[in-house]
């Protein structure tokens, strides 16, 4: 496997140096040359494929030689251990569930096998990586649970002193072993901020062996094009072969970035609803052609997507040929303020009984958007990105009180451990020093 940086200022890559690297010298996105579709053979017999017959042939596809085929068939075995079912929710209308993994949203399908294949890659090596993570909620979860107990790496996850649910804080501060909490005193963006100091300070990157989990890695985004296909594959078993409409909600726009990879792998799809919260530079966009970023991001209650410059948005151009038509001619946008996002997930509660957590109640609404202006029947398939009780306040305001899955409720009562971080950024240097 190939990766170019869609700066164009960095050499070519292997899918190591990729992951590792994380971020092209020259501040672009890596991106893989090339893309060859998978056989007619596999799309004419997905349907009698697992989630990891698939996630083995997408990968493949993919990495080619990178990863030897027995080592990758092990490794996304292991990576990708729970299940992504979709659930009739309406007549033809399906919600695709990608909250069965550890921390229960979609984001373990990327830290899990980033975590895996670093580990692979560092078998034969004696280093020792430190990954440092900065989090607003979701990310440091799923990237805590990934990397547990990896050997070769630690991880140091900073997260902003009580602006993190209940849930979101015990998932980071009480795995223990390799996974170590710091509560900053500060922001998300002064995490942040602490986080990329690091990797520019000369004395620690000669120290220490720094690598970031981040979205933009390509490691993350390969294992999200396997719940497409495994999506589609299950529609086909039930025999249906109505024209298939996906909605994603999206921040950062990894997930939907993976979706047009799927895509260009042959995934029959007739469209794509990018469907954001009131951060909605990507709809703006496809209706004006302009782009703007929104700063400072506009706070609401589908937060892990309240993003007003999506890193994602150069490879999803670049995958498209950087072409405004080709892009819309796949990707239709929709954007849902707090209010009407809340009455749908009342809407659907009540006629249903489905819970929804507001990032899935966005999609829920772009995909009916959607629908509603065709004249043809579909199937169409929302993406459900977290477990309801992630999120649990806004939702039991809405639909009033529901159980939490008991692999949460457990972590309620387990001690957090945590040590508290200053904003400075050579105390958090101290730290690491001492630490690491
Ligand atoms: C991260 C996240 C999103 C946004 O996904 P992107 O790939 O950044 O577009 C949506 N929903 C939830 C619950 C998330 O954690």
């Amino acid at each position: 496997m190939k990766l170019y940086s869609t700066n164009h200022q960095s050499p070519d890559v292997d899918l190591a140096e990729a992951v590792f690297r994380g971020l092209p010298p020259d501040n672009g996105l890596y991106m893989p040359t090339e893309f060859t579709k998978l056989p007619q053979s596999f799309w004419d017999n997905v349907h009698n494929l697992s989630l990891q017959e698939i996630a083995f042939e997408v990968s493949h596809a993919l990495i080619g030689a990178d990863v030897p085929s027995e080592d990758l068939r092990r490794l996304v075995n292991n990576a990708i251990d729970f299940p992504a079912p979709i659930v009739e929710v309406e007549t033809n209308t399906y919600c695709l569930e990608l909250f069965h993994g550890p921390s229960m949203a979609f984001k373990d399908f990327g830290a899990r096998f980033m975590a895996a294949l670093m580990s692979y890659f560092l078998q034969k090596s004696q280093k020792q990586i430190h990954i440092l993570v900065a989090t607003s909620g979701d990310t440091g979860g799923a990237v805590a649970q990934g990397f547990y107990k990896t050997s070769n790496i630690d991880v140091t996850i900073l997260y902003p002193s009580g602006k993190v649910s209940d849930i979101q804080e015990k998932q980071l501060t009480t795995l223990g072993e390799n996974v170590r909490a710091l509560e900053v005193n500060g922001t998300f963006d002064d995490c942040q901020k602490l986080v990329k100091q690091a990797f520019l300070d000369k004395e620690l990157t000669a120290k220490f062996d720094l690598a970031s989990a981040n979205s933009i890695n390509i490691a993350r985004l390969i294992p999200q094009a396997f719940y497409y296909v495994n999506a589609y594959a299950q529609l086909k078993k039930q025999g249906s072969d109505l024209p298939v409409i996906m909605a994603v909600p999206s921040g950062n726009f990894g997930n939907l970035s993976a979706g047009i990879i799927a895509w260009k792998l042959g995934l029959p799809v007739d469209k794509f609803i990018a469907a954001t919260n009131v951060n909605n530079v990507v709809p703006a966009y496809l209706k004006s052609g302009i782009y703007e970023p929104i700063s400072p991001s506009l706070s609401t209650i589908s937060n892990a997507m309240d993003v007003g410059n999506p890193s994602n948005f150069p490879r999803m151009k670049a995958l498209l040929d950087n072409d405004l038509e080709t892009l819309r001619a796949l990707v239709v946008g929709y954007f849902y303020d707090d209010e009407t996002t809340k009455i749908a997930m009342k809407d659907v509660f009540d006629r249903t009984g489905y819970v929804m957590c507001p990032h899935t109640a966005v999609a829920y609404l772009g995909l009916k958007a959607y629908t509603n202006t065709l004249t043809k029947q579909v199937n169409g398939v929302f993406f459900s990105t977290a477990h309801y009780a992630k999120f649990l306040d806004v939702v039991e305001e809405v639909v009033g009180k529901q159980s939490i899955p008991e692999r949460l409720e457990v972590l309620l009562s387990k001690e957090k451990q945590a040590t508290a971080m200053t904003t400075e950024f050579a105390d958090f240097k101290a730290w690491l020093m001492n630490n690491l």
